[in-house]
């Protein structure tokens, strides 16, 4: 089944449950403050839990973009997390509760994809015997079913709002898969933090509001949020052990290799190879959809991710064809790809193709203007480190990276993890605290510079050179 049959697949079953569909929100959560992407399906169905909003519907179903910034240091070395990625939901509001929401997973689960349940498990939360007695209740045997405590099984998506106690769906893909596996490690099962028992479906059980000060109240009505992973369900439908070898994922690495020009096919990658097919397929994927819900590159906030994860991909070109011209955008030519592959379902990216590419092109050609002066500046800074028998690459070093050659401190962490080199990450906050406290004192400056008329003879040419100094001074005058 592909990727985009199964997403409608879902979508028709809880239909057939008389759920209503709703379209997926923006990336861009509108008014909400607490989160920068929209990080999961019920961000826009908020309101609807706590119920402050009553809608005509008690029951939806939708698949929603979701961004996870915090899941980017893991894109390329583990097999299920993209930084955007799709989650196919289900919710109750104050209709039906636990019962229904584990009876119509399984039977999802069992009927309709015909998962093999002899790998099949579900966690539920230490405390929840009611979950975990209709789950025994439905045909699963005692010993699947493991209680974990807070860190995995009780959901929240911000630090305020509704959340509860959760039940995951899990498949073992085998023990042969994942991390510990490859690290001579036991897997502790469900929960693990490796690749072999994927999660692959949650089921909230909205019970909390959490407030300011972090009690919880108990919600008036009982909910139901749940959420899915489109690519991490069409992995294992597919056979697959990663998100990124899924049908919808092979066509942007296709393009991505065609690109470059290699004739290998994706198989025939070395492993380095296909990590940076991966990375850069997610990160243009990611880019495509924050940029076509009308984000833009700059250089704070979420802007400044986009920024980052644009870098962090322009990397990963280089590895792959060293020699692409730096006056002309790569990147810019994928999104083709991901706009065939998801704009039926996402008409934004259709209509807003040009755009994004627009801004990936700018954007690309910006960095590349500084990448190559900026690797030469890494490598003989780390020259330096050696010929001092020093393996940390210091504050103010990531600093000028950061600063002069647009080099996120992640970045350079990256190219400073390939040759086992450490990063004083504590040195660059600091060289970056005293630089935000350098630019207020100068606005600080301005500010009076530009108000104050005496000071209006700083504005011409012949005493420029004089203007911090001058300013310092009168900074100190008037503290
Ligand atoms: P994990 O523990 O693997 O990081 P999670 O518990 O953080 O997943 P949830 O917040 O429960 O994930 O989200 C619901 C579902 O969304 C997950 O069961 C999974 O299928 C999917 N999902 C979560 N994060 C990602 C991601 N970064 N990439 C792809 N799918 C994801
Ligand atoms: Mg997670
Ligand atoms: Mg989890
Ligand atoms: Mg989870």
């Amino acid at each position: 089944m592909k990727t985009n049959e199964i997403r409608r697949k879902f979508i028709q079953f809880f239909e057939s449950k008389q759920h209503t569909y709703v379209p997926s929100a923006s990336t861009i959560p509108i008014g909400d403050q607490t989160i920068l992407f929209t990080i999961a399906g019920m961000a826009q169905f908020k309101s609807c839990l706590t119920g402050e909003e009553v809608r005509p519907y008690k029951r939806a179903t939708n698949a929603q973009k979701c961004i996870r910034v915090g899941d980017l240091d893991d894109v390329g070395k583990d097999g299920r997390h993209c930084t955007m990625f799709e989650m196919l939901g289900s919710w109750s509001f104050g209709d039906y509760y636990k019962k229904e929401a584990i009876q119509w997973a399984y039977e999802f689960t069992k009927s309709e994809l015909k998962l093999d349940l002899s790998r099949f498990w579900v966690t539920v939360h230490h405390t929840d015997d009611e979950a975990f007695d209709i789950w025994k209740s439905i045909g699963v045997s005692e010993n699947r079913i493991v209680r974990l405590g807070d860190k995995d099984n009780f959901w929240a998506m911000g630090p305020t709002g509704p959340c509860g106690p959760c039940s995951e769906l899990y498949l073992d893909q085998g023990e042969h898969v994942g991390q510990c596996y490859e690290k001579g490690l036991k897997c502790s099962g469900p929960g693990c933090d490796c690749d072999r028992y994927l999660e692959f479906w949650n089921l909230v059980f909205m019970q909390y509001n959490r407030k300011e000060d972090g009690t919880l109240l108990e919600l008036p009505m009982k909910s139901v949020d749940t959420g899915c992973g489109l690519e991490r369900l069409t992995a294992l439908l597919q056979g697959k052990h990663s998100n990124f070898d899924i049908d919808l994922f092979i066509k942007i690495k296709q393009k991505i290799l065609d690109t470059t020009g290699i004739k290998n096919t994706i198989n025939e990658l070395s492993t380095q190879q296909k990590v940076n097919c991966n990375v850069i397929a997610d990160h243009i994927r990611m880019l495509t959809f924050t940029l076509g819900d009308g984000a833009h590159f700059s250089n704070e906030g979420r802007g400044y991710v986009l920024r980052r994860v644009l870098r962090r991909a322009v990397l990963q070109v280089l590895k792959l064809t060293p020699h692409w011209p730096k006056n002309k955008s790569f990147l810019e030519n994928i999104v083709t790809t991901v706009v065939e592959e998801m704009g039926e379902f996402y008409p934004e990216i259709i209509q807003n193709k040009a755009r994004i590419e627009d801004a990936i092109r700018i954007e690309e050609l910006r960095f590349n203007s500084t990448l190559e002066s900026g690797l030469a500046k890494f490598h003989s800074f780390i020259e330096e480190a050696k010929s001092k028998n020093k393996k940390v690459l210091s504050g103010e070093h990531v600093f000028i990276l950061h600063d002069s050659f647009g080099f996120p401190s992640d970045l350079t962490q990256i190219l400073c993890e390939e040759i086992e080199f450490k990063t004083d990450i504590e040195g660059f906050k600091k060289h970056m605290q005293e630089q935000k406290e350098r630019s207020r004192a100068e606005a600080k400056f301005y500010k009076f510079d530009l108000d104050d008329s005496p000071w209006m003879e700083f504005h011409t040419p012949h005493v420029e050179k004089d203007k911090h100094f001058a300013g310092y001074n009168l900074e100190f005058k008037n503290q």
